[in-house]
């Protein structure tokens, strides 16, 4: 039985988007890693298998992401479902800027509750011991999910186009970020200047430093790119001790 065209033109979409993401995740993992052997020579020192079990983790992650995607990029392109817009005129000025912001706060949100969730312990049995075998993480870690934990990942940016206006290009923005925050963060030292970090402006944002606690500690630091979810909640417990150089 011959399939018919939109059903292929969908599976096409979201076979496409499953290769971006899996090429989107070698090459900028595989940066990271390149740049961590060269500033941090034998940084990842014994953790051979270790990586190769989060390259799987996340290759199988890539699929879970390109799939909701890849559909929703399809129904963008043939039925106009999304609020991508490609003409900066559609929507104020201000809100190019402005929609980046919305985006990270929302998907922030979204993240420190599911994230939180997860490390319920019954649940994090099933969907999250996979992440947090990565002792301690590398760049490659970035998508080393369980299935359920990257569901609960790869719907945030499909929905969020549905609902809230952005432009193509702040949309790219927006997944830049994210990629290279979800890598960084796991990268095993800080990319950012002290004299950030450790600013007043520091104190609301997530960079390796938090993030590194959280996998030291487990049941503090949840957040994705900022602290007023962790400050609020009182689930911050600040940067992790490993990276304060002398
Ligand atoms: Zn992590
Ligand atoms: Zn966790």
């Amino acid at each position: 039985m011959a399939l018919d065209a939109p059903l292929v033109a969908v599976l096409v979409s979201a076979f496409a988007m499953t290769a971006i993401v899996g090429v989107r995740y070698l090459l900028t993992s595989g940066l990271f890693a390149w740049i961590t052997a060269r500033v941090r020579p034998g940084h990842y020192k014994g953790l051979d298998r270790q990586i190769r079990s989060e390259i799987a983790w996340s290759l199988a992650s890539a699929a879970i992401y390109g799939i909701p995607s890849g559909v929703v990029a399809w129904g963008w392109r043939e039925h106009g479902w999304t609020r991508i817009y490609t003409d900066v005129h559609d929507q104020p000025l201000w809100w190019l800027p402005v929609s980046v912001l919305v985006y990270l706060l929302l998907h922030d949100t979204w993240f420190y509750w599911t994230h939180r969730w997860m490390h319920r312990p019954r649940v994090f049995r099933i969907a999250h011991a996979v992440h947090h075998a990565s002792r301690p993480p590398t760049a490659w870690a970035a998508m080393s999910f369980h299935p359920t934990e990257a569901l609960t990942g790869a719907v945030v940016i499909p929905a969020l186009v549905l609902l809230v206006p952005i432009h193509v290009g702040a949309l790219g923005i927006v997944l830049t970020i994210m990629t290279v925050m979800g890598i960084t963060n796991h990268m095993g030292w800080e990319m950012f200047p002290r004299a950030l970090v450790h600013s007043p402006l520091g104190r609301w944002l997530i960079t390796a430093s938090h993030h590194q606690r959280h996998h030291e500690s487990y049941r503090c630091n949840y957040g994705l790119y900022f602290r007023h979810w962790d400050h609020l909640c009182g689930t911050d417990a600040g940067l992790s001790q490993a990276f304060s150089r002398p």
